[in-house]
């Protein structure tokens, strides 16, 4: 019984979040998010101004780093941001563009993503649309197209090579010849492991091909994910 109640001890010891800080009181984080939440300074600077966040938010969004070197890139004209979450992207694009169309179809994540976007002081310059891309996206225009679709969660990670047609809710081919009739500059963000050969292919889809670079992202000095940029967003540093 003694010996049972020391492993106890110990596991409870274990499982404490590195640095000994933990979610404030009334701050709702489920185990499973707890990982994500020691990081949250990364995903947002200004976390602690108001940023609101939902459970998939935190395995979802993208960044800060990542989403301001993404817009560092796309400087300039009207950016769509396809499937804008929590507004990660949406922030920052705003930040570098002129204007910022940033759709999601769950009206809770486009609620979270105007307040985050007024905690860094850019809603005027964002147009938040409640609506399937898919459906949208004859109606649209812009000069650019951003998308970061779903990865079907962090078990992404799982697969060895991850395929074009395991994006949701629909195929990477299909996703970028919509995204086309808008623009054919192009920012997909996409998992470490995604099957790069298939990414080269999409710009095979355009007549000629369109130009296409790929940008790999180290966190800590591992692989993160990749950004691939079409169009005039190709090597455009
Ligand atoms: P995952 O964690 O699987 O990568 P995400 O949370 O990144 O998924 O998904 C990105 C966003 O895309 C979500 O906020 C989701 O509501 C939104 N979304 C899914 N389908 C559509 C769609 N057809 N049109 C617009 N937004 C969509």
């Amino acid at each position: 019984m003694g010996r049972a109640k020391k492993r106890l001890k110990h596991f409870k010891r274990r499982v404490k979040i590195k640095g000994g800080k933990r979610p404030k009181k009334g701050e709702a984080v489920s185990a499973l998010v707890k990982k994500y939440w020691v990081q949250r300074y990364e995903l947002f600077s200004k976390y602690d101004e108001g940023i609101k966040m939902d459970e998939e938010g935190w395995f979802s969004v993208t960044p800060e780093a990542i989403a301001a070197r993404q817009a560092q890139r796309c400087s300039g004209g009207v950016v769509i941001d396809g499937f804008t979450g929590v507004g990660g992207n949406a922030i920052q694009f705003a930040s570098m563009c002129h204007h910022v169309i940033a759709i999601d179809i769950d009206p809770k994540r486009v609620a979270l993503a105007l307040e985050n976007a007024t905690v860094y002081g850019v809603e005027d310059y964002i147009d938040f649309v409640v609506g399937d891309f898919f459906q949208l996206a004859q109606t649209l225009k812009g000069d650019k197209v951003f998308l970061s679709p779903p990865w079907g969660g962090p078990s992404y990670t799982k697969e060895e090579n991850f395929t074009l047609d395991l994006l949701k809710p629909c195929d990477g081919y299909k996703l970028f010849q919509v995204a086309q009739t808008i623009s054919p500059n192009i920012i997909m963000f996409l998992p470490k492991n995604i099957e790069l050969h298939q990414v080269e292919e999409l710009s095979w889809l355009s007549s000629p091909p369109l130009d296409m670079e790929i940008e790999e992202h180290l966190f800590n000095g591992k692989s993160k994910a990749v950004t691939a940029y079409f169009g005039d967003v190709a090597f455009c540093q």
